[in-house]
């Protein structure tokens, strides 16, 4: 999907539940539009990128969501929120790959697209049910095609949507409207209560909020100067100053977390401070996953995920 519905949908997520509370709900929307930088913005050759398949999987996966939950809860529920939306789109589109880097494990599908037992490798023994399917994958953009002369597992998760098309401009004015309801419908004893919040709020909460919303802004204009100069367009002519923008954007995000870093520093005190669910979750998980294959692959065994 792309930005705007990503960001219209976590605006109104969060001023829904959290709007109590603004800085929280703002997080919510900032943290919706992080995945999508980790399209090729990073001087990740262009060729690597493709054929290693980093976009809707780098920045969109579970690890993601638990690495920004350190930093704010509510950042994480905006990456979350992100990855469902894409998870709505098409095999054209990349759908997501919510599991990266594990689904790397596994290299192969039983089966091709058409349903055609593909030849088992004896050193492997963990495989996913299917393989991509090519003939669909050959229509993403240039940039987002994975090498078509060799099967892929089918590790991603597709919809049925197409990225900015009629669900996208669903989730995008859909949640306009939800937040006009939200802030101008008066209630009962004809208040507006929700607009008196905001009003309300000190203006060092919207401040701060807005350095981290332009320092992410500034890295996605960074990244696309550098894409976009492969298709000529006029950004690209901006590309002598890509380095610097991109400089900027990490001092501004840099910024951002210096102003925020009481908030963070109270929420890795909390992570750090309950060791037994952190062991939990990076030891255990990993485990049960390990254990789990180990017993389904006893004896040589070939395991489907
Ligand atoms: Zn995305």
């Amino acid at each position: 999907m792309d930005l705007p519905s990503h960001f219209a949908f976590g605006l109104a997520i969060g001023f829904v539940f959290f709007g109590h509370q603004p800085e929280f709900a703002l997080l919510v929307a900032l943290g919706a539009l992080l995945p999508d930088l980790d399209r090729e913005y990073w001087f990740i050759p262009a060729k690597r990128y493709a054929d290693e398949q980093y976009h809707r999987a780098l920045f969109h996966n579970v690890i993601m969501i638990g690495l920004t939950f350190v930093v704010s809860p509510f950042l994480s529920l905006g990456v979350f929120l992100h990855v469902l939306q894409d998870s709505f789109t098409t095999v054209k589109d990349r759908g997501v790959e919510w599991f990266y880097p594990f689904t790397r494990l596994a290299k192969r599908g039983r089966f091709d697209a058409d349903g055609n037992p593909q030849p088992t490798d004896p050193n492997e023994h963990v495989y996913f049910y299917q393989e991509d399917p090519l003939g669909l994958v050959e229509y993403a953009d240039v940039d987002l095609q994975e090498p078509l002369n060799k099967p892929v597992p089918w590790r991603r998760v597709y919809g049925f949507a197409l990225n900015s098309n009629l669900l996208d401009r669903g989730f995008l004015f859909g949640s306009f409207a939800v937040l006009l309801v939200w802030l101008f419908v008066p209630s009962s004893n004809w208040t507006f209560s929700n607009l008196q919040l905001l009003t309300n709020a000190a203006p060092s909460i919207y401040e701060t909020w807005l350095v981290g919303l332009i320092g992410v802004g500034t890295l996605f204009l960074a990244g696309e100067i550098d894409r976009r100069d492969l298709t000529h367009s006029r950004l690209g002519m901006l590309k002598p100053v890509k380095v610097p923008i991109l400089l900027l954007g990490l001092v501004i995000v840099g910024l951002w977390a210096v102003l925020y870093h009481a908030s963070i520093a109270s929420d890795i005190d909390s992570a750090v401070a309950q060791p037994l669910q952190v062991a939990a979750v990076i030891i255990l998980i990993p485990l049960v996953a390990i254990l789990l294959v180990k017993n389904k692959t006893k004896g040589g065994k070939q395991a489907t995920i």
